[in-house]
């Protein structure tokens, strides 16, 4: 990886530091000199998160100096005053791994019930985000980019409510996109909320919006579409329908409700390459109505997107909450520690002990007398943990259901070029390519998009000098496989020039090429009933994700969808608070959450009618002649 052998090697001059002190929290068993190489010093240096939480007295002291140390910070935490003391103990320890949105909906919720501590621990270097992430020449890079959708209440109100910040510092205006095939710009999405458009009830709104928007895909075979209409409002009858639609692969249910080859191959199948980062063939057809509800057909305006408006979503939104739930609770960050196993107490079936690898000093270290434990992983990250944990995953097999899951392929790339290229719409996505080799592909212009700030684009030291342009590649394994530099000649000669001519005479002056193996959740069909539930069989150990089922407490936004990420962390949280303080001491705790607006009546109506139908045929003289008997029946004979 570009980026990650120039961290090794030339940008943080590795160089060993030895930091001795001792830890004395009496949770934590171990008490060591280590040595950390400049890089991690400088991480911890910039994180101010990435070892200690800051005691009340600190956060008092906090704002004459904003700048302490780590020692300081052991210092004064070993300091604290005997009531807060006491306090802390009956506080409950809760270890959350992984800072993803699952992770962070999880800390929130438990840190701010006032009851617990959270330990939270991941991977990267700086999990708080207030760094961001640099390239070797020190410009600006994210692992992809990532949209934020008109139904995110959650994150809305996280950024505007719980953290002040102005919605128009932290967004972007909704954007138009455009959709490109090797025959030239095949479509573009409006933006569906605009003022001077006619907001009309589901789907009607979006089909006259969209009318004259498909510059090719003829109208008859649009008008296909029609047929998913029906499944939208039988996918959810009850469990067992739901169950078949997700054992389907979403090919199969196309075929079934009649929709044209031409409508699935030049608009569905590189609309899903983008949605859920797989072809129809290969994704479950329950998962994939449920994004195409979610985001297209539920209101008018549900597909209505917005971006970050400048830097990154660490750095924005991620940073400024890492840093108010550290200045006001008892949060630990460990950035670049790996959750390695979990110890289970078998006489009371709980976790007791989390163990994970510190890259910084190279050691094992064990965080003793847990409570509870938050799982937000992903299925990469769960298959090692539950490996590695005998016990666990003989008594909780719906972890190891889920980590035998697998995931998904992404790789990213930022060009920074010598001229800038103008396009319609600063979102583009690439379909039907052959140089794509089976991946989706985006491209988005962040001169355009983050125009206001454009010098931090060129990593605030160089002149900008043209355009700057994120591509990511879902489904990317074959892409995965050339070098760099080939990913970039790819871009550069056989994707961007082929959907706007103007990036031909167009330079690069740097750029940087990552790669992400079996980063994202594959919603494979047959997979639902794998996926991790948000409560395990080990009563103090909750999953948090984008893909994980949450029973009665499931939410409206789905798919991979930073939302329902979050969503499921904070739902995670609420369970482990129940769980561990119990109903009388959890009372009045919960984290709130958001719904996402209701359905539209004319679905509710479709959906009771529907139900009505069905039950009674099933339910008459004949119904046993006709219907399976499991109450399951739906008319595409899935099974
Ligand atoms: C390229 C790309 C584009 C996307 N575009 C959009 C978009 O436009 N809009 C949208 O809403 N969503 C988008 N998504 C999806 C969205 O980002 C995810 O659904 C969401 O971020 C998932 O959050 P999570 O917490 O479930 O998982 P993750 O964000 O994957 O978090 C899991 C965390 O666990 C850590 N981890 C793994 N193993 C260990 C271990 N052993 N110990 C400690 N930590 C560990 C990882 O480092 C990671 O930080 C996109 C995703 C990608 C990759």
């Amino acid at each position: 990886m570009y980026v990650a052998k120039y961290l090794h090697r030339g940008a943080f001059y590795p160089r060993t530091t030895s930091l001795k002190f001792t830890r004395s929290r009496a949770h934590m068993s171990f008490s060591f000199t280590r040595s950390v190489t400049f890089a991690s010093f400088f991480s911890s240096q910039c994180t101010h998160a990435s070892s200690l939480t800051r005691s009340s007295l600190e956060r008092r002291r906090s704002h004459r100096s904003s700048s302490s140390s780590n020692h300081k910070r052991i210092f004064i935490a070993n300091a604290s005053h005997p009531t807060e003391e006491k306090e802390k103990k009956t506080r409950k320890k809760i270890v959350v791994v992984g800072a993803g949105w699952g992770g962070w909906g999880a800390a929130k919720a438990l840190l701010e019930s006032n009851e617990c501590e959270v330990i939270l621990l991941d991977g990267l270097k700086d999990p708080t985000g207030k760094c961001g992430q640099k390239t070797a020449s020190g410009k600006p890079f994210e692992s992809g980019v990532r949209g934020f959708w008109k139904d995110y209440p959650n994150i809305t109100h996280l950024c505007t409510n719980t953290l002040g910040l102005r919605e128009d510092e932290v967004f972007t205006e909704f954007t138009r996109s455009s959709f490109f095939s090797p025959d030239g710009l095949e479509a573009t999405a409006p933006v569906f909320s605009g003022a001077d458009v006619m907001q009309l009830p589901s789907p009607l709104g979006q089909v006259f919006a969209t009318f004259d928007n498909f510059k090719r895909l003829p109208l008859q075979d649009r008008a296909t579409m029609v047929g998913l209409l029906y499944a939208v409002l039988d996918l959810n009858r009850n469990e067992r329908v739901f169950e078949k639609y997700d054992r389907a692969t979403a090919h199969e249910l196309f075929t079934k409700c009649g929709l044209s080859e031409r409508l699935v191959e030049e608009f569905l199948k590189p609309t899903l390459l983008v949605g859920l980062f797989k072809p129809p063939e290969e994704l479950s057809a329950a998962v994939t109505m449920e994004l195409l509800y979610y985001y297209a057909l539920a209101h008018q305006d549900s597909f209505d997107v917005r971006w970050i408006k400048s830097k990154s979503i660490g750095e924005l939104i991620i940073a400024p909450m890492a840093e108010m739930l550290m200045d006001k609770y008892e949060l630990n960050v460990k950035g670049g520690c790996f959750a390695k196993s979990l110890h289970l107490d078998s006489e009371k079936n709980a976790i007791d002990k989390v163990t994970y690898f510190d890259t910084t000093s190279k050691r094992e270290v064990v965080i003793d007398d847990v409570d509870g434990v938050v799982l937000a992983l992903g299925a990469k990250g769960l298959k090692s943990v539950v490996s590695n944990s005998p016990e666990l995953a003989r008594n909780a097999p719906e972890l190891t259901a889920a980590a035998s899951l697998g995931a998904i392929d992404v790789v990213s790339v930022r060009l920074w070029l010598d001229k800038y290229v103008a396009t319609d719409t600063p979102a583009n996505v690439f379909s039907r390519f052959p140089a794509l080799r089976g991946a989706g592909g985006t491209f988005f212009m962040l001169d355009q998009l983050q125009k206001d700030t454009e010098n931090e684009l060129w990593g605030g030291q160089e002149t900008p000098k043209g355009s700057v342009v994120a591509c990511d590649f879902y489904n990317s394994s074959a892409i995965a496989t050339l070098s760099d530099e080939d990913i970039v000649k790819t871009l550069t000669k056989d994707l961007l020039p082929e959907a706007v001519e103007a990036f031909r005479d167009a330079g690069v002056v740097d750029f940087c090429v990552q790669r992400y193996p079996q980063a994202v959740s594959h919603f494979s069909p047959g997979s639902f009933t794998k996926r991790p539930p948000l409560q395990t069989s080990v009563p103090n150990v909750v999953c948090a994700g984008d893909w994980v089922r949450m029973g009665d407490r499931e939410f409206g936004a789905k798919g991979l969808c930073q939302e329902r990420a979050f969503v499921s962390g904070i739902e995670a949280g609420n369970a482990l608070l129940l769980e561990t303080l119990g109903p009388s001491r959890s009372e009045g705790k919960k984290h709130p959450v958001i719904p996402i607006r209701a359905d539209e009546t004319q679905v509710e109506i479709g959906r009771a009618v529907n139900a009505t139908v069905l039950g009674n045929l099933e339910d008459s003289l004949l119904g046993p002649l006709f219907f399976p008997k499991d109450g399951a029946f739906n008319v595409f004979g899935l099974r």
